[in-house]
């Protein structure tokens, strides 16, 4: 039965037996050394079924600390930072890993280019900055002697790779902004670096790949008929469900992680949103300017 595979077995460890760790041969109660924090061997766990159980498990996300920690994630954000800085990690998912795993999902599905900003929305849909653009990609594309659908492929793939170390310069600009605006609550620069890091989790895996895609099967059963690709992903037309879900996320987290009150955390998350969206504005320009320098 594959499917036993899935699912939780009963834990029959003995929890009372004392035991005398292999490593460093100290006396204790229960599965791992209280010293040297080596692991007990059960008998049944050198099994090949064991070991498939195991490799298993470390490659399914079902019922996992994946889904548990993105549960609380969208369901209670600021939570999972809480939970994580008084010291209940053991359920979740690191942050640091849940962050990479949504820059990874993120970047195998740029639905929506807000963080690798696409040479045309670069050139085209970035008001004073797209002007100045344009003339320097002509500029770039005339000097290289390349042919304009050349020099946008070079563009583009450098960009993917510069954005995804970009976003990390991101999530420390919004740490240290969580550290001003809450600078009342006196935490650690790893607390507000907790937050930061859920952030950016949140924003990867709901707005800019859950609401695109839903927008996208929304539009498609709209109009069944006739639809424009360029026209759904153009990053202004969705802007409002987006801005909603980022409020949303931010007024949460004023309330759950720093425990800020009503009449704080809505003013609080509206400053963060407005600083959010300007380190975005920001973010995109500097990466044009670093991908047209280093291609
Ligand atoms: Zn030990």
């Amino acid at each position: 039965m594959p499917f036993s595979f899935f699912k939780r077995k009963p834990d029959t460890f003995d929890y009372e037996a004392v035991r005398s760790c292999c490593n460093c041969h100290h006396t204790f109660k229960g599965r791992y050394c209280n010293r040297c924090g080596e692991k007990i061997l059960e008998p049944g766990e050198r099994t090949f079924i064991t070991f498939l159980n195991n490799l298993l498990n470390a490659f399914t996300f079902l019922d996992g600390k994946f889904v548990r920690s993105l549960k609380l994630v969208v369901l209670q954000p600021g939570q999972l930072s809480r939970n994580i800085a008084e010291g209940i990690r053991v359920p979740y998912m690191k942050l640091v890993s849940l962050f990479f795993v949504a820059n990874f999902f993120y970047f195998l599905f740029p639905t929506f280019d807000s963080f690798n900003s696409s040479l045309y929305s670069q050139t085209n849909l970035m008001g004073q900055h797209s002007v100045k653009a344009r003339g320097l990609v002509a500029k770039e594309v005339e000097r290289r002697q390349l042919s304009m659908k050349e020099f946008e492929e070079k563009y583009q793939a450098q960009s993917t790779n510069l954005s995804k170390l970009l976003l990390i310069i991101l999530v420390v600009a919004l740490t240290l902004t969580n550290m001003v605006i809450n600078y009342s609550k006196k935490n650690y620069f790893f607390d507000h670096l907790l937050i930061s890091l859920e952030f950016y989790s949140y924003h990867l895996l709901i707005n800019m790949l859950l609401l695109p895609v839903l927008a996208i099967l929304l539009v498609k059963l709209a109009n069944q008929v006739h639809w424009n690709w360029s026209e759904i992903l153009e990053d202004r037309i969705f802007s409002w469900p987006i801005s909603a879900s980022v409020l949303y996320f931010l007024v949460k987290a004023q309330r759950r992680f720093y425990h800020q009150k009503w009449y704080w955390a809505i003013p609080k998350a509206i400053v963060l949103f407005y600083l959010f969206m300007e380190t975005i504005k920001l973010y995109r320009i500097v990466l044009f300017y670093i991908t047209i320098w280093t291609i």
